[in-house]
Order: C-alpha cells, then structure tokens, then sequence
C-alpha cells in the first residue's frame, strides 16, 4: 500500500481554522457582487426608461404629431407632426447634457438622430442596431433593456423603446445608453464598501483563529515530544510548563504524561514488593554518590543486611507470610534512615543500607536504630497467637573515593557473612 504523504499539525490546524473563513468570506463577497450587480443594472434600467419617457414626452410637446418617415431621391427625412426633425440635434444633446446618457431616434432599426459620435466626432448616423433588438422592440413593440450592446468601439447598457403610431405600427425606437463602464463603476463603488469590512473582517478573524490554532498546534507539539522522550527512556523532562499552564484536555494528556513518568519511575527504580529502590537503581545511585565523592572528598558508609533465619519464616508461616515480614522490615529500614542515604532491596532478604556523607563511627551508630527498630518489629499473623518477630546481620564498611565500590560491597559482604558465623542478629565492622 502507498504510504501516506506526512503532514504536520502545524500547518493543518491553522489551514483548518482560515481556510473556512477565507472560503465564507469569498463566499458572501461573491454574493453581495452578483446581488449588488442586480440592483445597480435594474437602478440603471429605471433611471434609462424614464429618460427615454422624458425624450419621448419632451418630442411630443415641442413636435405635436407622428412620427413619419419620408424618403426623396435617396434622401431620408424624419418627421414629427409637420417639422422635420432630421438634422436637429438641439434636444437631444440638451438631454444628453442634462442626463449624462445617449440618446438616439431611430427609423425601423436605422440611426436618424444621435448623440452617440465616433473616435473623430462623427455623430453615428446611419448606423444599425442587432437582429435581437430588431426582434424584441420593433417586431415585438416592447421596450427592452439591454446590458453589454455595442455600439461603434464602445460597450453600452442600453434601453431601447419601440415608437408607436396610431395605427398600432411601429416606426422606430427611442434608445437611451449609458456605457457599461458607468454600472460597473457603480457596482464597484457599492461593493467596494462591504468588500473592505469583508476583508477586515476575515483578517481580524484569520488572526484570531491562527493565533489560537497555533497555539494548540504548538501545545500538541511539546506534548508529542514529552511523549517522544518518554517512549526514549528519558523520564527525567517534564513537559512544556505551557502546557500545564491550560484547562483542557491537552492539559490532561501533560498530567498523564507526568503521571506516565512517575509510574515508568515506579517500574524501573523500585522492587515491586517492597517499594524500596531496587538493586539497578541502587547501582545507579552508587556511582553518583561515588562521582560526588572523586569531587568532593565526601566519605560514605555501606552496609549489607540480612534477615536472620528467614527460610525458617517462610517454613513455619508461609511464603505469603514472608512476603508480609520482607514488606515489614523494609518498612522499619526506610523509617530508620536520617540524613543524607537511602535503603535498598539488595536481593531476596538482603537489603543495601547507604549512608552518604558519613564516617564510619556515626554510621554504626545509626545502624544501631536500623538494628533496634527490627527487633522491635512484632508482625501479627491471625493464625498464631503470637506475633511474628525477626532479627538481622549487618555488614558494615566505610569508604571514600580512593575506593572501589565492588570491593567494599565485597568487604560488607564478608563482614555480614562473619556475623552469621558469629551467632547473627549483630552489627560486624572494622
Ligand atoms: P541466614 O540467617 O543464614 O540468612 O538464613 P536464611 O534462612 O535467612 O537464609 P537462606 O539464604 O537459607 O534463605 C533465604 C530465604 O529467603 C530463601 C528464600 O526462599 C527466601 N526468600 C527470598 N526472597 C523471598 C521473597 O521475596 N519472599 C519470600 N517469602 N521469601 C523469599
Ligand atoms: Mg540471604
Ligand atoms: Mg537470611
């Protein structure tokens, strides 16, 4: 199967959160354009229909009478009533001035009078207009706007409405124009408006939701790389402090994360039954107590201690009863420990007892309490009456960082092995 191509979060969510406000935004400014583009060509065609009524009024008051078209010797003349209107542009272009619009008379479908002219000032006399105006107005005797005629090199919006004589014929057309770039601009400068708020709009909302995309892109970051450490072996970073800083469920995850931390700790450092550190961790916590020695000069006790008789416990009550014992006295070992040091499950019923920075005086000293509060343990089992009791040897050496650590555990191993030769239950030192 194809792999599939990686993307990352940082660019997915805020695509996630601007691309839809983008995509709506384009959206309602297309909208508001074709709607706005509606509204200014029918205001267009309302303003073009009543200038071509007030052409058409203005005609009938100053010229009384029909339209009529007469033709001499290939000469065309347009009539209204009895004055010859052919040639006279005095009302139009007074229309024109006043209105901003063209306008032109038409015979049938020819130019008669115009104010339209071309690029040398022609007025566009003679001209003719398209098969579909031809159509809609003369044939059909309808008034029709039109949007994009052209009409010499220019584009025009244009209404063109048909003149009727009386005996219900149509002789020609009125048509007023105005060019397209006049409603385009009108639309722009319509649109324009809500365009800008639009756009506004889209960027304060674009920057807020990329702001806060971001912000969560880069919280799942620090997140997956507090997992990537993890999943390394690397308990010793905390996640990101931005991330504790939330009240969400990304906060959550950094909680589990820590929380995952402290139990892979739990695994890794501590015996499971007894929840003292275990011989790895032990080890680990040797070699820097013996670093910390090279550097500073510090000296050390260590001590190897050993249940007496214990394989008589498990015998006499059980190996679940031992189980309780071993829980009991490691319980009584943390609790002895003061200072600088640390107690651990060396392996079966021994025990690594450390005391850091201390001589070797005060060390059996203090190994005195370790072995007073173990025989003063009374561990109760409901099946006998009474109380289950224990005693412990322990070896005990000094050392500093002219030492090696395997030869002193070698030399506390020897000492607690002398004990129990010796009768048990009692400290052997130098
Ligand atoms: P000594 O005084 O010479 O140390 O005698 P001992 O009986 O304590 O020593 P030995 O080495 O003969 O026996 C140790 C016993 O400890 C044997 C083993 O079954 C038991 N033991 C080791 N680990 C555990 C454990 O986790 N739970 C229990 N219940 N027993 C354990
Ligand atoms: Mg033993
Ligand atoms: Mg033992």
């Amino acid at each position: 199967m194809e792999k599939k191509a990686r993307s990352s979060i940082y660019k997915t969510i805020p695509a996630m959160a601007i691309v839809p406000i983008m995509l709506f935004g384009l959206l309602v400014l297309f909208i508001c354009s074709i709607r706005f583009n509606g509204v200014m060509h029918e205001k267009v065609e309302d303003e073009l229909e009543n200038i071509a009524a007030s052409v058409a009024a203005t005609y009938n008051t100053v010229f009384p009478g029909e339209y009529r078209y007469i033709e001499q010797e290939n000469i065309a003349f347009y009539y209204k009533g009895d004055e010859e209107i052919t040639g006279d542009f005095t009302i139009i272009d007074s229309l024109k001035e006043a209105t901003g619009a063209e306008i032109t008379i038409f015979y049938k479908d020819v130019r008669m009078i115009t104010t339209i002219k071309d690029a040398e000032g022609e007025r566009l006399i003679g001209s003719g207009v398209s098969t579909i105006i031809c159509r809609d107005v003369l044939d059909q005797k309808t008034a029709r706007f039109y949007d994009g005629v052209v009409i010499g090199e220019n584009t025009y919006c244009a209404y063109y409405m048909p003149l009727l004589t009386e005996n219900g014929g149509c002789i020609g057309m009125i048509a007023v124009a105005k060019p397209a770039e006049v409603v385009k601009d009108l639309v722009f400068k319509a649109v324009f408006p809500i365009a800008f708020v639009i756009l506004i709009g889209m960027l304060a909302a674009g920057f807020i939701s990329f702001r806060y995309a971001k912000k969560l892109a880069t919280a799942i970051g620090h997140l997956q790389k507090a997992l990537a450490n993890v999943a390394k072996g690397d308990l010793s970073k905390d996640p990101h402090y931005s991330i504790m800083e939330r009240n969400d469920e990304i906060s959550d995850m950094g909680r589990s994360v820590v929380s995952m931390q402290k139990s892979l700790h739990v695994l890794i450092e501590r015996d499971a039954l007894t929840e003292l550190y275990n011989r790895r961790c032990a080890n680990q916590r040797l070699k820097k107590m013996m670093k910390k020695a090279e550097n500073t000069g510090t000296r050390f006790c260590l001590t190897i201690a050993d249940i007496d008789f214990f394989k008589k416990v498990n015998d006499t009550y059980g190996h679940e009863v031992g189980d309780k014992v071993l829980i009991a006295v490691a319980k009584a070992l943390k609790a002895s420990m003061t200072g600088k040091g640390f107690v651990s499950r060396w392996g079966g019923e021994e025990f690594l007892i450390v005391f850091d920075e201390t001589e070797y005086e005060t060390g059996v000293d203090k190994l005195k309490i370790f072995m007073e509060n173990v025989r003063k343990l009374q561990i109760p089992d409901e099946r006998f009456e009474t109380p289950i009791q224990v005693t412990m040897t322990f070896g005990i050496v000094a050392g500093g960082a002219e030492n090696d650590i395997d030869s002193l555990l070698r030399t506390a191993d020897e000492r607690l092995y002398k004990g129990k030769t010796e009768g048990r239950n009692r400290i052997v030192g130098e």
